[in-house]
């Protein structure tokens, strides 16, 4: 019989999820993380934004057997609170009742998989790991201690990269011939804010929405927290009119917030130094094949298909890439040759459709719908399919959008009607 041993290289949301899948089939399983430890130090990540977790992410959770453990850091979203400069509101929801997406913190959930991974006899964890290399030649992992400096070389018979967007295994594979990869920021960054509870630790805006203010070229959204407050986030342009490049002061920062969300900010005691001290965040879509090496190395989550946030689906899609690997790792008796060709082909095909949704149509449905535009066509309704949730567009594999644009972005009347069929 081969040897049961299997390495993951990042303790992010997929590899403490995939550590607690190998961990189940009764595999050794050595996760290094290049962060410290989070059970002991708390959530350092620099990303902290509440994520909207859907079906494809629960589906990967209740196959876990931790449902349990996560269900009480989660909020259900019944659907969209559209916040107008007037400080009106409008809901709208996502499907029918009882279907929502559901609002968890980023570092609360890496917490308990990460807890839950480490209670596996068989699960070592390694912290402040920095993966530098991989030699393929021999499966070879040279890890560097982020504090003393030392290197220490791991050779493993299966290799999991699960290192995030910018992943060191990744960057192995693409010395190698015909790898394909391609990678594209997003002329917009991020900034997380915060509205903290109210008193006795009530909500100080509707409790079971995903809420977002549109402005156009920019937005700010907050998801729910169980103690509750409100993460938020900003999205805007990195450079250019309105953008982060333009708020440089206090007086810039209180200006902007005071013009586009006069209720918000009223909200945000800390705002002002929330916006100094949390960074700015970049977001971009990767895009890379193949997914595996020789049979013995595979990528999953962000290290293989990093996407914008608006679609909601980077974790939710790297959830699901942790169900599909076991089910596969089922049905063919563990024969990982096999299973990492079949993910390598049929998981790139058909696992990440988003990724190839123009990011611009969906940015703009985001911005111009809900306050400027009627949207009419075959499946326009904000749902909540049975596979998948989004933050703010149906999931759907086909969607036609026909956008009648009554007012331009500058503010003057308009009966520009666009149409797009995305696959
Ligand atoms: C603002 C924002 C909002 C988002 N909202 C949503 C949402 O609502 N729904 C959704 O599904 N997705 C959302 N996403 C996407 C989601 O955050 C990612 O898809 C998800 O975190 C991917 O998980 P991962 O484990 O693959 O990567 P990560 O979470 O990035 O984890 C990678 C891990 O690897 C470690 N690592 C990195 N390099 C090394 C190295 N060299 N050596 C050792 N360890 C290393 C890192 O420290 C980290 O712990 C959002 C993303 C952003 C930026």
């Amino acid at each position: 019989m081969k040897e049961k041993r299997g390495i993951i290289v990042g303790a992010g949301l997929v590899g403490s999820l995939w550590a607690i899948f190998l961990a189940k089939r009764g595999y050794e399983v050595d996760v290094f993380e290049r962060r410290g430890d989070m059970r002991q130090k708390g959530y350092s990540g620099g990303r902290s934004i509440n994520l909207a977790m859907s079906r494809r992410g629960w589906k990967a959770i209740e196959r876990a057997g931790i449902k349990d453990l996560i269900e009480p850091h989660a909020i259900p979203m019944k659907g969209r609170m559209i916040h107008s400069v007037e400080g009106e509101l409008a809901f709208q929801p996502y499907g029918k009742e009882g279907q929502a997406i559901y609002s968890v913190s980023r570092g609360g959930l890496n917490l308990e998989l990460l807890k839950a991974a480490g209670d596996f006899p068989n699960v070592r964890l390694h912290f402040d790991q920095i993966c530098r290399d991989l030699e393929l030649d021999t499966n070879t992992l040279v890890f560097e201690h982020a504090q003393t400096g030392e290197q220490t070389n791991i050779k493993a018979p299966l290799l999991f990269g699960t290192d995030g967007a910018f992943s060191a295994v990744r960057g192995s594979m693409m010395k190698t011939p015909r790898f394909d990869y391609s990678q594209e920021y997003l002329s917009h960054s991020y900034k997380e804010l915060t509205i903290p509870a109210g008193p006795g630790g009530s909500f100080l805006l509707e409790k079971n929405a995903l809420h977002i203010w549109p402005r156009h070229q920019f937005m700010l959204i907050a998801l729910p927290n169980a103690d509750g407050s409100f993460t938020c986030t900003l999205f805007l342009a990195h450079e250019g009119p309105s953008s982060f490049e333009q708020l440089k002061t206090d007086a810039d920062v209180e200006a902007f917030f005071q013009r586009y969300f006069p209720d918000a900010m009223a909200m945000m005691p800390t705002l002002l130094e929330d916006f100094r001290t949390n960074p700015t965040g970049m977001l971009l879509t990767v895009r890379c094949s193949p997914w595996e090496y020789e049979r013995r190395v595979l990528l999953l989550g962000d290290a293989a298909h990093a996407i914008v946030p608006f679609y909601g689906q980077g974790m939710n899609a790297g959830f699901e890439d942790c169900t599909i690997l076991d089910e596969l790792a089922g049905e063919l008796n563990e024969d990982w040759e096999k299973i990492f060709d079949r993910f390598n082909r049929e998981r790139i095909k058909t696992g990440m459709p988003s990724q190839n949704w123009p990011c611009a149509i969906l940015s703009k449905c985001a911005t111009w719908w809900p306050t400027r535009s009627s949207c009419s066509g075959k499946r326009s309704q904000p749902i909540c399919t049975e596979n998948t949730g989004t933050l703010f567009c149906p999931p759907i594999r086909w969607y036609r959008f026909r956008i009648l644009h009554t007012t331009s972005p500058s503010g003057l009347r308009t009966n520009r009607t666009d149409c797009w069929t995305v696959y």
